[in-house]
């Protein structure tokens, strides 16, 4: 192996560990200002020959030298991208405005599960909405920024670029939106049906959306005064391995940074009850297993998921066991209270399906030049069946468009990943996790079915 490659992994390995200790240091607000310019030496590594240099080399070897230097390759690209100073402001600034702007948000989220009151209701998505009325122009600003620097790249869009450093490619995606319409065709008209005898009248709003028909929000509480701890210990007392000492769990926005994978992984998790919270939890436990999972002996660039989508199956995977009647039961739950639990998180992720394929389409035509508003429009009328035109703009709130753009076409194709995995910790561990990002996730699943 050359010694230059070597070199350059390490380089890139303090540069990413330093850039996500500071990212940690501002959510967690405890280590401001210990930025050690991770970012600054990552573009700084991006903008020398080490690309050229590794796509060359990449080329010309095999195994696991070759999917180093494609794996280091891609990182580079991105930052060649997101690395440009007007797009790293105006990620910064759009970042800034959805985060100070989401002060309140939890009262009206409450008030969206729970007030029997359309009109209080339809004020309260509005305020929320508002914020992404605020933050489009920007957003589009940054979509043509983006564009622009990947098609000096060679791309088509960014969106097509982002999904090749992904693993994917625009057909595949469009492959799996449809494949996940259609599974959840029959849990939607479920839900569809149990929202609209809630509200009396149709047709249903974007405010509707939100309510909570199986009564889990409040049963949940009940007997999940904290959901992130209940998440955690359940998942412990499933065998599965959290250790202390490599996972770092606190409390703020959810997110799981991979700090240094295996030995460092830090994990936020949400405050509060409820069932929601319970499957936010057990996501990002999902990620940290993963990421505390991999072989330590691996070389650095490997020791990730080999594409996104990978990474969002298993976290999808873990977070469906909440809706697992048998699993919930040895949990300790009540027979009763896990027949309406698992129907809630049936009911909540046919929503999030339906929603997802919508979003994925708003992101899609926002960098392919088409109208995002018809695209909306269009596939809510498909999807949801009713009249959704007003609320495309307010979906730029997400903050995904910003900080993980495409990441929710990886959502898409997760989720079909995701119903053929077990959640079984040694299976998980020994076939998933600890073989990293070895080969491209296709080849990586089909070794583990083939075992
Ligand atoms: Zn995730």
């Amino acid at each position: 192996m050359p010694g230059w490659l070597d070199a350059a992994e390490a380089e890139l390995h303090a540069a990413t560990r330093d850039e996500l200790v500071a990212q940690w240091a501002a959510e967690t607000e405890a280590e401001r200002g210990t930025s050690g310019g991770g970012a600054v030496r990552l573009v700084a590594l991006a903008a020398g020959d080490l690309c050229e240099r590794l796509a060359e080399r990449g080329a010309a070897c095999e195994g696991a030298e070759a999917r180093r230097c494609e794996l280091l390759h891609r990182r580079l690209l991105l930052a060649r991208v997101e690395g440009q100073p007007e797009i790293a402001a105006l990620v910064a600034e759009l970042t800034l405005a959805s985060w100070s702007a989401a002060a309140g948000d939890d009262a009206r989220l409450a008030l969206l599960r729970g007030d029997g009151d359309r009109g209080r209701r339809e004020r309260a998505w509005r305020e929320r909405a508002a914020l992404g009325h605020k933050l489009w122009p920007r957003l589009r600003e940054l979509v043509e920024r983006r564009n622009d620097a990947a098609r000096e790249l060679g791309a088509a869009s960014y969106y097509a670029f982002r999904l090749r450093l992904a693993e994917l490619d625009v057909p595949e995606v469009d492959r799996a939106l449809v494949e996940l319409g259609h599974a959840s065709e029959a849990p939607w008209r479920e839900a569809r049906d149990a929202l609209l005898a809630m509200v009396g009248a149709g047709p249903l709003a974007p405010w509707d959306l939100h309510l909570d028909p199986h009564g889990t929000g409040t049963l949940a509480s009940s007997w999940l005064p904290n959901a992130a701890e209940a998440a955690e210990a359940a998942l412990r007392a499933s065998g599965f391995s959290l250790p202390t000492e490599r996972v770092r769990v606190e409390h703020g926005r959810p997110a799981t940074f991979a700090i240094d994978p295996p030995g460092d992984v830090r994990v936020l998790l949400p405050v509060g009850a409820g069932l929601a919270r319970f499957r936010t939890a057990l996501h990002e436990l999902g990620h940290a297993l993963y990421s505390a999972g991999h072989d330590a002996a691996l070389p650095w660039s490997l020791r990730d998921a080999p594409a996104p989508c990978l990474h969002e199956a298993v976290a999808q995977r873990i977070s469906a066991l909440a809706g697992e009647r048998a699993w919930l039961v040895a949990r300790g739950v009540p027979e009763q209270d896990a027949a309406r639990l698992a129907d809630g998180v049936r009911h909540e992720q046919a929503i999030e399906a339906r929603l997802l394929v919508l979003q994925v389409g708003l992101e899609r035509a926002l960098y392919e030049g088409a109208d995002p508003v018809a695209s909306w429009q269009t596939l809510g009328m498909q999807h949801l069946g009713f009249d959704v035109r007003g609320s495309a703009r307010a979906w730029a709130r997400v903050p995904h468009l910003v900080l993980h753009p495409t990441l929710l076409a990886s959502y898409a194709v997760a989720a079909g990943i995701a119903a053929g995995l077990r959640a079984a910790p040694e299976w998980l561990t020994a076939r998933i996790f600890r073989p990293g990002a070895t080969w491209p996730w296709r080849e990586l699943l089909a070794r583990a079915a083939a075992r």
